[in-house]
């Protein structure tokens, strides 16, 4: 793609998420970076519908990273909640405890200083210096790959993960828009870029029809071909070891808010079978999201 197009793209994706974006809470005006980080970190791995109460309660109880670093991790897993994946919830805490002993109670605003961080990865560290502080650099998620990947690479789905050609094609994108008069702001375009992939351009059923980009895309031209690559992860649950840590996590998590440990072998007849039980309970202890004392397991 040319770097006129490049710059064509991004204008219309911007103007596009102006008139189209979901009004997030964590979107608006005068939102702390905390607040940002708390929302990025709960969108991870988990649909922005169900992001939104959670991240309200939260900033409610904890507005600030002092605030949950003062808490117990435990009350972070607690309120965690049903938004899956939890140690996320204990990986914000340790991150909270090292902004308030290293950064003054306060997000670095810092691209290494937030890579730095706990369950920080390049991407988490790139979408908060890109929507808190209004930084410019790659912001490469599943979403704004997908786009990337079909409108320029005519391709349906990226590769499972994102590769180092990526990071330097969306380097490649900023650097097409520096230094030419009225450019797309970086933040802006990634924010923007995400938001179509959400809506949009979907895995799925990409609205073609409803698609800005439509007469910009390469996949599209090309009579959208099937992908052709690897097989594609599906995420299973059913049966899982994932869907069993739930469960019982679920069961101490309900426990604890009366204020009880729940005995080993009850918590263990909470799911059918005993050998996987047993193993994701050791799983659970051995990640520090339960923890078993006299009485058995707590948060
Ligand atoms: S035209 Fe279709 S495939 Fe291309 S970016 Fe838009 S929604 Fe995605």
């Amino acid at each position: 793609m040319t770097a006129p197009d490049r710059l064509e793209v991004m204008h219309r994706t911007c103007a596009w998420y102006r008139e189209h974006a979901r009004d997030l809470p964590w979107r608006r005006p005068g939102t702390s970076p905390w607040a940002v980080v708390v929302s990025e970190i709960m969108a991870q791995q988990t649909p922005v519908s169900r992001v939104v109460d959670p991240w309200r309660a939260w900033m409610h109880r904890w507005p600030t990273p002092a605030a949950l670093a003062a808490d117990p991790p435990g009350a972070a897993v607690a309120a965690w909640g049903r938004l899956g994946y939890p140690r996320r919830a204990l990986r914000l805490h340790e991150a909270a405890r090292e902004m308030v002993e290293r950064h003054g109670g306060e997000v670095p605003g810092d691209l290494a200083a937030l890579e730095a961080l706990p369950g920080f990865g390049r991407y988490t560290a790139a979408a908060v210096f890109s929507f808190a502080f209004g930084g410019s650099t790659p912001v490469l998620d599943t979403n704004i790959r997908r786009v990337l990947t079909r409108v320029e690479d005519a391709r349906q789905f990226p590769p499972a993960s994102a590769t180092a050609a990526e990071w330097r094609r969306a380097q490649a994108w900023l650097d097409t828009a520096a230094g030419v008069p009225d450019p797309p702001p970086a933040a802006l375009w990634a924010v923007a870029s995400m938001e179509l992939g959400a809506l949009v351009c979907t895995a799925r059923t990409p609205a073609c029809g409803l698609c800005p980009l439509r007469d910009r895309c390469a996949w599209l031209a090309a009579g959208r071909p099937a992908h052709d690559g690897p097989p594609r992860r599906t995420q299973a649950w059913h049966g899982t070891d994932r869907q069993c840590r739930g469960v019982l996590l679920d069961l101490v998590r309900t426990a604890d808010a009366g204020g009880l440990a729940v005995d080993v072998t009850r918590l263990l007849v909470g799911w059918p079978e005993p050998d996987q039980a047993r193993r994701c309970l050791d799983g659970l202890l051995a990640d520090g999201l339960v923890h078993q004392g006299p009485d058995g397991v707590h948060l």
